[in-house]
Formats: structure tokens, C-alpha cells, sequence
């Protein structure tokens, strides 16, 4: 699936951006939607076990766990394996998806083609290296009122937006735990930003989850998602809540953690197999074992924390929100400035640039 103004590549700024000879390189593939009776050994039996579930394509193939396919075909965990790698050999043959082994220039020259998606603020992008990357999960975490949900609103507006002004022509899909998505907010945000705000309202879908059973649910239909409205961002507001809620008391810690590790996985997955932006928040705890530093972290304890490519933590200092990039695999810890008005997320008055 090809989106408007994709070919002409972003306009951000990069700090990958320092080789000429890989600027040229292309950019980031559509989506591969071939069905699975493609797959050698899929015949219409086990093509219809794997329609009910929702797996159409050897790319929805691809984006599940082995022990999911089992679940959906009835079959132990070693088939569901053996038809997921083929699925995923498939990909690889497409040249969709990388080899097992293949030389760091070659992962540099895809990573060159991620596609990113601008927050609604320089600052924030250049923090980001551009925006929030394609084919990653994105996490922002801070206290109530930080700004998490006003990040995920101004995001739906941002992807929107064709390349040159920092989106992907793409639509967005919005996994709501908390009742906080207003749709008012989000034709303010694109009216102040000189935007369709009937056209950006009819690009958000919105998946109202009522408990982590149907939060898992919705996830699993991303792929049909994806396929029918071109989705190229999901946001989880939040990815947390609705675990911490359920699963009460030490005795069923392990039991959250192992639900919400599962949940964090399929997103990382997804994101990769689909090559769509996933954005999730977490609120944080006091954690008043720490003598040093912020006495706040992120809940769903390591393993949101481990499992989110990138981690933001966003906190209050008067009318300006301060977002500092954590534990990230190549970016600089530091931090920036941005703040919170009719445009959603936005540059603080004396720092503007241009404005897109
Ligand atoms: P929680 O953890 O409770 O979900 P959050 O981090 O998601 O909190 P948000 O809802 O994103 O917090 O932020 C709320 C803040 O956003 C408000 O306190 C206000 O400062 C700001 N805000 C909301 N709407 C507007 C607006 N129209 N103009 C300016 N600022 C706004
Ligand atoms: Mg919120």
C-alpha cells in the first residue's frame, strides 16, 4: 500500500543523514498483502482456521506468535512454529523482510529508510532524531497531566499531514484504555494547524478497550486494520492501565507482568511486520526507594520498559513540559523543551521556528 507524497522522503532533520551515498537509498517498502493460501502446505482447511482468527495475509502470518497460530488452528506449539518461519521465509524472499545475517551496512541502509512522524514540535523532533520512527514502539511516560495523552491527540493530526509537513499520509489508529480521547480536541489541534478538521477526524479510528482481554483483542485485528484504512500509526493510551487495574496484589504480579510482556511483544512485532509507528504511554509511580535523581518510574516495571524501543519521560516546570529520552540504543540522554496549547504539541513562543 502506497501513500501520497511518500517517494519524496522527509524533510526532518536526521542525525543518520551523513552519507550521500545512502540518502538515494529507497524508502521504507509497502506493506507486502499476500493471503496465506499463498504459503506452501496452506490448504483450505487450515486457510479457514486461519481467516476466523483474523489471519489473512502471510504478513498477519508473520506478526504472530507461534503459540497465538496454535491457539488459532488447533495444533501443537511446533506446526504454528514451522508455519509462522515460513510465513516469515516468505517475507524474506519478497525481500520484505531482512535475512537472518546480513552486514551492518545493509541495516543501515534500511534503517535510513524508516519513515518518521513529526510530534508538532522541533524541539521534540530533534530530541527524537527526526520524530517517532516507523517500525518501533515508542513510549512516553510521566505523571497525570504531563502531556501523554496531548502528545497521542496531536500525533493522530501529524500523521496525517502529507511528508513535507512532517506526517505520512497515513491514518491513525487510537487503542483508548481511558476514556480520554476527545475528538474535540483533535479539531482544535488540526483547525490551529490551517487542517481539514473534518478530513483528519474521518483518519482516526478509535478502539474503546473495557478491560486487557478485549485491549489484546483489538491489537490482534491490527493487520485488518492496516490492510483496509492504511494505518501507519496506533497509539495505546494506556498501554498500563487496565492491567494495574485487574491485576491487584502481589499474587498476581507474575501474571500481569507475563499478559503485559505478551501484549508489549505482539506491539513490537507488529510494528516491524506492518512498518507503522506504535506509540504507547505509561504512567508513572512513586518509587520512594530512589534516593537520587526523580523519585518517579514508569509502571509496568521492567517489562514495558525493556520491551519499548524507545522511552521518553515527559515532566511539568511551570507551563513548559520537559521530555528526556531514556535508555535509547543511539540517542544522546538529553532532554527538551516543548509545551501544550491550541496546537496540541507545540515549540515554546521564544524557540518557534517557521511554523509548519
Ligand atoms: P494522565 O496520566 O492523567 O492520563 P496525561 O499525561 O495524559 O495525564 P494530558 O491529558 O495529556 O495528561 O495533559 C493534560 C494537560 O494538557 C492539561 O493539564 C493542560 O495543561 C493541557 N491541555 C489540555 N487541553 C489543552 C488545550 N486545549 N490547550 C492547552 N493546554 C491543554
Ligand atoms: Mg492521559
Amino acid at each position: 500500500m502506497a501513500f501520497a507524497g511518500e517517494e519524496n522522503g522527509p524533510k526532518h532533520s536526521s542525525d543518520l543523514a551523513d552519507d550521500d551515498s545512502l540518502d538515494s537509498a529507497p524508502r521504507s517498502e509497502p506493506v507486502v498483502f499476500l493471503p496465506v493460501e499463498d504459503l506452501d502446505g496452506v490448504g483450505p482447511a487450515l486457510k479457514s482456521k486461519l481467516n476466523n482468527a483474523g489471519i489473512i495475509t502471510v504478513t498477519d502470518l508473520a506478526a504472530k506468535s507461534p503459540s497465538e497460530v496454535a491457539d488459532a488452528i488447533g495444533s501443537d506449539l511446533q506446526r504454528a512454529a514451522d508455519i509462522c518461519e515460513c510465513a516469515r521465509q516468505k517475507l524474506v524472499e519478497l525481500r520484505y523482510l531482512g535475512e537472518n545475517f546480513v552486514s551492518a551496512t545493509e541495516i543501515y541502509k534500511r534503517r535510513k529508510a524508516i519513515d518518521r512522524i513529526s510530534t508538532g514540535s522541533t524541539n521534540l523532533d530533534d530530541l527524537l532524531a527526526g520524530g517517532i520512527e516507523t517500525q518501533a514502539v515508542t513510549e512516553f511516560y510521566g505523571e497525570f497531566g504531563s502531556g501523554k495523552t496531548q502528545i497521542c491527540h496531536t500525533l493522530c493530526v501529524m500523521v496525517q499531514c502529507p511528508m513535507d509537513l512532517g506526517g505520512l499520509s497515513g491514518k491513525a489508529l487510537y487503542l483508548d484504555t481511558e476514556n480520554t480521547f476527545r475528538p474535540e480536541r483533535i479539531i482544535g489541534i488540526a483547525k490551529s494547524r490551517g487542517l481539514d478538521s473534518a478530513r483528519i477526524l474521518d483518519g482516526i479510528i478509535v478502539a474503546k478497550a473495557y478491560n486487557s482481554s478485549h485491549q489484546e483483542l483489538i491489537l490482534g485485528e491490527l493487520g485488518q486494520q492496516v490492510r483496509n484504512n492504511g494505518i501507519r500509526l496506533m497509539l495505546v493510551d494506556s498501554a498500563v492501565a487496565h492491567y494495574r487495574a485487574e491485576f491487584l496484589g502481589r499474587g498476581t504480579l507474575s501474571e500481569r507482568q507475563q499478559k503485559l510482556n505478551k501484549f508489549m511483544h505482539t506491539l513490537v512485532r507488529a510494528a516491524e511486520i506492518y512498518n507503522i509507528a506504535v506509540v504507547v504511554t505509561n504512567q508513572v509511580q512513586a518509587s520512594p526507594d530512589a534516593y537520587f535523581g526523580d523519585p518517579t518510574r514508569a509502571t509496568g516495571g521492567h517489562v514495558v520498559a525493556h520491551t519499548s524501543t524507545y522511552r521518553v519521560y515527559i515532566r511539568k516546570t511551570g507551563k513548559n513540559r520537559i521530555a528526556r529520552i531514556v535508555d535509547s540504543p543511539y540517542h544522546a540522554e538529553r532532554e527538551a523543551v516543548f509545551i501544550l496549547n491550541e496546537r496540541g504539541v507545540d515549540d515554546p513562543p521564544d524557540e518557534r521556528s517557521p511554523r509548519r
